[in-house]
């Protein structure tokens, strides 16, 4: 069994979902007493997120490139970064360490190809859905995005920074959240990316029509599924 790398605190709320996944899919896979290897690195998100809105992407590709590194040093076989958005980093982490990389976006993609979707909506922070780091590895596959309009592209980040990370789920986030997929559905979306690792602690399948693709399960499966290779 390889050990999973993680690199978590992004926000820890779903840090400790990725950390339960793994374990429990090990014990699933292998029965008996099992659970899976791994080894986090935890940053503190207070200075994330100043950076992220900062735009101070210098600053955390350092950060981020540290904790790989950090990692590497630890003994992991591989790289799980605990976080949609900060794969904005994936490059610089990739560049600076000798291990592999699971990239959350590829893991996605492979998914949603399963399920023979050409047109998916993505949620996430505002970097995640208005820069082109995630949604070019899914245009690369053929797989045509869509992302909310503006406003609602404020909602969708203001509940993941004021509500999410911090454990606080909301009722009233959650139907405003469906009232926008279901507005992406009504654009041609045939599934949605719950691509934030927090939206799966408020959404699930059975608040939408359309297939979910939950990034935080997908993401940790497939890196149990890549230390038992
Ligand atoms: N965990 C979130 C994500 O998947 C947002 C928090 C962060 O900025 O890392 O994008």
């Amino acid at each position: 069994m390889k050990t999973i790398g993680l690199i978590g605190g992004m926000s820890w709320e779903s840090s400790q979902v990725y950390y339960e996944l793994i374990n429990k899919k090990a014990g699933e896979i292998l029965g008996g007493f099992h659970s899976a290897k791994s080894i986090m690195v935890s940053v503190d998100f207070d200075e994330i997120e100043k950076l992220q809105h900062d735009d101070d992407w210098d600053e955390l590709n350092k950060i981020m490139v540290q904790s790989a590194q950090q990692l590497e040093k630890a003994g992991a076989d591989f790289i799980v970064l605990c976080t949609n958005t900060m794969h904005l980093c994936s490059e610089e982490i990739k560049k600076n360490t000798s291990i592999p990389f699971l990239h959350i976006a590829e893991a996605t993609t492979k998914k949603i190809l399963e399920k023979k979707i050409d047109t998916v909506a993505l949620l996430g922070t505002k970097f995640t859905m208005e820069k082109d780091f995630y949604k070019t590895i899914l245009s690369d596959y053929g797989i045509e995005v869509i992302i909310p309009e503006i406003d609602d592209r404020e909602i969708i980040h203001n509940v993941i920074y004021q509500e999410l990370v911090h454990g606080i789920i909301n009722d009233g986030s959650r139907e405003e959240y469906k009232r926008i997929i279901k507005t992406l559905q009504e654009r041609g979306a045939e599934g949605v990316i719950l691509g934030c690792t927090e939206i799966p602690l408020l959404i699930r399948q059975n608040d939408v029509e359309i297939p979910v693709f939950d990034t935080t399960e997908i993401h940790a499966f497939s890196a149990v599924e890549y230390a038992l290779e």
